[in-house]
């Protein structure tokens, strides 16, 4: 019945035409800039991608607006526009209350009877609507393989094929990686908390310490479930030895655990199983361990993120445990000095090649007629060294840039070696397409949106009557005087009127909407860097850019940052600091988040010539299902790149 259903469903599509009976290969690479690609390229140092070329096409890739990950990724996989898929930002509001909640969706707790059994599993509660092409590809019998694409999940159900969910996975406690950092470091009690992690102080009594990880907040009681660590440290030998449930290792200084395997009693009938792996940062004076976040162990899925569950597994049968964590490399360890440099590029090379081995395994072993796999590595080392190329950025040093300065470069060398790998295994019939989500900019000073908004009379903070002064240090929306405010700002390129009739305490007339909108897009438009004459936005998009069924939670104007500026932080939470400009002295230190779209397209490598001269994200999908000679959903917006335009 429900195949028949479906039948009917795709005769109302529109027709186009098929290639002939080959398969669709996708490598997806996050973050990979075309201008550095070209003089790679150029330069001769990426032959695999320069025999694509060759073969067919290298262009730039339209990404969505705003070009960053999860809303792209979304119109990749629903070859949509935002408005229609609905993830707009890293961040998203309930206009009713103005409180915010992670843009692309969360994770919902387990409950349980009286006697601790569990009477609803936990899971995950994804913002996006839309089918993906995958999915649209497997309903028409296709067999699909979908490897860690990000902001795909959770798990689909999909028949005799396999996924392996990414970017967008938790770990145990629910965010998107808390990683923890035990130290005896005497202050480590009075230093801030860490943000992305947390810190578990050591106190060392005949050089044995004893602490509890706290693992994931009980859902009813609201508790921290926590297990046991014992650590004793041979100062002399820097090593250490620590003692989990069921498990002791010994580890030198600078070196890694294996998996380590956790089970947390959440009730006397539920234990949540976890895995994580432990490096001895330092073992001398101080003694102090990184410990990743708790990934979720993929054979005993906390929340399921593999199509069918037992492909978790499988995997682990085939090559032992692997990280599972969506955001899979730590950047905030980097940020906040638990990992290094070296350590951190060593783990994305780590993962980046074990996902290679997956991806050719799965070449292998055949039976598919559509393989989709993805890499975020070149994303999250242009985030945070994108300071060691860019010599105006604020922490540029030529000894860093020495070191450092090619290590974007470097994960683009790793891509085109994946990519040469795979299409040796590729027959001539089949369709092989590389592309990236967006592209990528310096980020060398922040703006301050919602002190913008102050400064210019749109924006109340509680008390403080004068727009001249006035700031706000609370995050998340937190301290505004919503009678008086038409504007605010949250996410990282979001701005949204106070309206009537949609805000909790809307002081906007629908009336008074496109009038207000487009005096605040105008004056944005004028904003000047005063440190070097420059503007900061090079474009400013409204809410007419967004259409679709999700066009209502759409942001009013759309920030599209010039090269070098981007929101700060605080603003993308919601508060309001005193300067309107803070230079960038984080090692976050590239971004793309609200850059002008048209400024920052992905890649898009093609082994056969294609006939659409400006291709986009939502493209893609669509080409595949032509390809595979599946029929394409009406509502998919994507155009057939093969396909010549009416
Ligand atoms: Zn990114």
């Amino acid at each position: 019945m429900r195949s028949v259903l479906r039948f009917f469903a795709l005769c109302a599509t529109v027709a186009i035409p098929a290639f002939a009976a080959g398969r669709v290969i996708i490598l997806g690479f996050d973050g990979v800039e075309p201008t550095i690609v070209q003089t790679m390229l150029d330069a001769g140092e990426l032959p695999a991608l320069d025999a694509l070329r060759k073969q067919g096409v290298f262009v730039p890739l339209g990404s969505s607006n705003p070009p960053q990950s999860p809303t792209a990724w979304s119109s990749f996989a629903t070859c949509k526009n935002p408005g229609a898929h609905g993830v707009y930002d890293f961040l998203r509001r309930d206009p009713k209350t103005y409180l915010p909640a992670v843009g692309f969706g969360s994770p919902e707790p387990p409950a349980f009877a009286p006697d601790g059994s569990v009477t609803k599993a936990p899971a995950f509660r994804s913002v996006r609507k839309g089918k993906s092409f995958w999915g649209v590809a497997n309903e028409q019998g296709a067999k699909v393989k979908i490897l860690t694409v990000p902001f795909a999940f959770p798990a689909e159900d999909l028949e005799d094929s396999c996924m392996l969910c990414g970017l967008g996975v938790p770990d145990l406690r629910g965010t998107q990686s808390t990683f923890f950092l035990m130290s005896d470091e005497v202050q480590a009690l009075d230093l801030p908390p860490l943000a992305g992690g947390a810190r578990v102080p050591l106190s060392f009594a005949a050089e044995k310490a004893s602490v509890r990880i706290p693992a994931l907040r009980h859902p009813q009681t609201r508790q921290f479930v926590d297990a046991p660590v014992t650590i004793t440290v041979d100062r002399n030998a820097k090593s250490a030895e620590i003692t989990i449930p069921g498990k002791t290792i010994a580890l030198k200084e600078g070196e890694w655990s294996e998996w380590l395997e956790w089970s947390f009693a959440v009730t006397p009938m539920f234990e949540a199983k976890a895995i994580s792996r432990i490096q001895l940062l330092e073992c001398g004076a101080q003694v102090r361990l990184y410990m990743t976040c708790l990934q979720l162990d993929p054979r005993n899925q906390y929340i399921r993120f593999t199509t069918p569950p037992e492909y978790g597994s499988d995997l682990v049968k085939r090559y032992g445990l692997f990280t599972t964590i969506g955001w899979d490399h730590d950047t905030h360890a980097l940020r906040q000095g638990a990992l290094t440099e070296d350590l951190f590029l060593d783990d994305v090379n780590r993962l980046s090649s074990w996902r290679a081995a997956l991806t050719l395994d799965e070449l292998d072993r055949g039976n598919l007629d559509l393989l989709v796999s993805a890499w975020t590595g070149p994303d999250r080392v242009s985030h945070l060294f994108w300071r060691f190329r860019d010599p105006k950025h604020p922490l540029y040093t030529a000894e860093g840039a020495a070191k450092y300065g090619r290590a974007v470069e470097d994960t683009y060398i790793h891509m085109d070696r994946i990519v040469g790998d795979v299409a040796k295994k590729l027959g001539p019939d089949d369709l092989l397409m590389v592309m990236s989500d967006h592209g990528f900019h310096g980020f060398r000073m922040g703006f301050n949106v919602n002190t913008w908004l102050i400064r210019n009379g749109y924006l109340a903070v509680e008390g403080q009557p004068d727009p001249k002064t006035a700031s706000n240090p609370k995050d998340f929306l937190q301290g505004y005087d919503w009678t008086k405010t038409r504007a605010y700002s949250l996410g990282l390129g979001s701005v949204f009127l106070n309206l009537e009739g949609r805000e909790g305490k809307g002081t906007v007339a629908p009336a008074e909407a496109a009038g207000l909108i487009a005096e605040i897009r105008s004056k944005l438009l004028e904003v000047v860097d005063p440190s070097t004459g420059e503007k900061i936005f090079q474009a400013i998009y409204t809410r007419d850019e967004f259409h679709g069924e999700a066009a209502g939670d759409a942001p009013d104007i759309q920030l599209g940052y010039a090269d070098g500026y981007q929101s700060t932080k605080d603003s993308a939470k919601g508060a309001a600091p005193k300067e309107l400009l803070e230079p960038n002295d984080d090692k976050w230190s590239g971004e793309h988040a609200a850059s002008d779209i048209a400024s920052t397209p992905g890649i898009l490598f093609v082994n056969r010539p294609i006939a659409v001269k400006d291709p986009r994200l939502e493209d893609l999908g669509v080409t595949a299902l032509a390809y595979l000679g599946k029929a394409v959903p009406k509502d998919f917006e994507g155009r057939n790149l093969f396909a010549p335009a009416p």
